[in-house]
């Protein structure tokens, strides 16, 4: 028979307690953390939605692997292992070990970017942005429009406007383009995934113009999932075929590999020009490591070799995608408002929306993620006005485009009933919607304010 349940494909071998904690005791810590989710102890949450950065659970090979590790400085076994499954899956002749991926980014952005130069994607992700503008280079995201309406039901909202694409090319001049970057999938555009006809599209318009495209590759089986199912002519692929695939159309790949690669830390970089590579093994030693291991330890190159081929695995990519998707569905059948269609690794609250009667300088995705926190212990993080509102010269807010609130869900970590529980606490939250107040700002640093602002209730 075909089931209709999906279950954890894993047992679980070794657990982490969950302290659990009262309602009456959020309220304590949470006041203690002055209102910021980023200043509570990971001991004080029971289910942390914060990030699904570095926050997968390891299989017992990867636990294997580990003890395995060859921590040689030079020529070690487990970094050949590594190279060797970045290679069989990129098809690209160099790669460089990384601690993370921002690494990988500040080695290639400085050396590809510079005063003048302009880099273009379909959504730049924070640290590749910080890295490309501190290079003295400019960042431009130039997604499809749907990509901007968060109800709008398409398959593919990760793609690149092609035409834009085209446009900015000849703009600027091709000789002044640093690289086009593809984000799959894109991330800061709620984890929507880009088409291989739209890769295919701007691989061809890279090549006419002489331009490299670099794939940001984070979460790039999470994109060949949408692709089996979504695109024709993929029904048949496997999952690892079709990423396979998408790299072929690209000149480099960078990865954070604590998403896709199922590992605690690390990351690469990846290219097929040899110039380009040396370039960047110099960086590499300069700043990382040795070439042969990057920053990274023996044991975190295995942990990565085995990662990377584990994440393609039918089994997984089914759960991981559903669960997801089973969450956001669920939210959206009660009446929450979320971004549709779900993403691959985070469901996405419109918190405008669920309180329309707190005003975006209040902070409604600030008041949502202390609800969560108080009702259910639920840790997540504020995507809107905390995050990127900025003040006009009378120091007015300048609110961002958006007030979402993100639940990241950490790989092969929680069960059906973790979510069960999660969905349980919006109930509470829809609730109480009318009584829930807004928050002013009482304590900020000058940059990156969401990590360690303080708030105020408003009553
Ligand atoms: C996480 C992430 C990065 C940066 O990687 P770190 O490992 O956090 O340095 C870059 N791009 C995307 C799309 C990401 O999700």
């Amino acid at each position: 028979m075909k089931h209709k349940t999906i279950i954890e494909p894993f047992k679980i071998k070794s657990v982490e307690p969950i302290f659990m904690s009262t309602e009456a005791e959020r309220e304590k810590f949470l006041e203690k953390a002055n209102f910021n989710t980023f200043l509570l102890k990971s001991d004080q949450v029971i289910i942390d939605f914060l990030t699904d950065s570095g926050t997968s659970a390891m299989s017992a090979d990867q636990w294997a692997g580990v003890m395995i590790g060859d921590e040689s400085y030079a020529g070690s076994k487990s970094w050949e292992r590594m190279e060797k499954a970045v290679k069989h899956l990129t098809g690209m002749e160099f790669v460089l070990p990384t601690h993370q991926g921002r690494a990988a980014e500040r080695i290639l952005y400085s050396h590809l970017g510079g005063k003048g130069k302009t880099f273009i994607s379909n959504t730049h992700f924070d640290t590749t942005r910080a890295n490309i503008e501190f290079s003295g280079a400019e960042a431009i995201d130039i997604a499809i429009d749907e990509s901007h309406d968060p109800s709008l039901l398409h398959p593919f909202k990760g793609n690149i406007n092609t035409d834009k694409l085209e446009k900015l090319i000849q703009e600027k001049g091709a000789k002044n383009i640093g690289a086009v970057i593809l984000t799959v999938t894109n991330n800061s555009g709620g984890g929507q995934p880009v088409s291989m006809q739209n890769t295919k599209d701007v691989s061809a318009i890279c090549k006419k113009h002489g331009v490299l495209l670099i794939l940001d590759c984070c979460r790039v089986a999470e994109n060949a999932y949408f692709i089996k199912h979504r695109e024709t002519g993929y029904e048949n692929k496997t999952y690892e075929e079709i990423a396979q695939e998408m790299f072929s159309l690209t000149d480099g790949a960078a990865m954070s590999s604590k998403k896709d690669a199922l590992v605690n830390m690390g990351g690469f970089l990846t290219v097929r020009d040899k110039s380009i590579a040396e370039a960047c093994t110099n960086l590499l030693i300069i700043t990382e490591g040795f070439a042969t291991y990057g920053g990274l330890s023996g044991r975190d190159m295995e942990a990565l070799a085995i990662g990377l081929k584990e994440v393609f695995d039918p089994a997984y990519l089914e759960y991981r995608i559903k669960s997801t998707a089973y969450l956001g569905e669920h939210l959206h059948k009660m009446g929450v408002p979320v971004m549709m269609p779900i993403g691959g690794h985070a469901v996405y609250i419109d918190a405008k929306k669920l309180y329309s009667h707190i005003p975006v300088d209040q902070y409604p995705g600030q008041a949502l993620a202390c609800e969560l926190y108080i009702k259910g212990g639920i840790r997540t993080v504020e995507i809107g006005s905390v995050m990127f509102g900025k003040y006009d010269e009378n120091g007015k807010l300048i609110p961002a485009p958006m007030e979402l609130v993100r639940l990241a869900i950490p790989r092969r970590v929680y069960t059906q009933s973790h979510i069960e529980y999660v969905i349980e606490t919006f109930d509470e939250i829809l609730k109480n919607r009318n009584n829930t107040k807004g928050y002013k700002i009482v304590k900020e640093p000058k940059f990156l304010r969401h990590f360690t602002s303080h708030f105020q209730k408003i009553n």
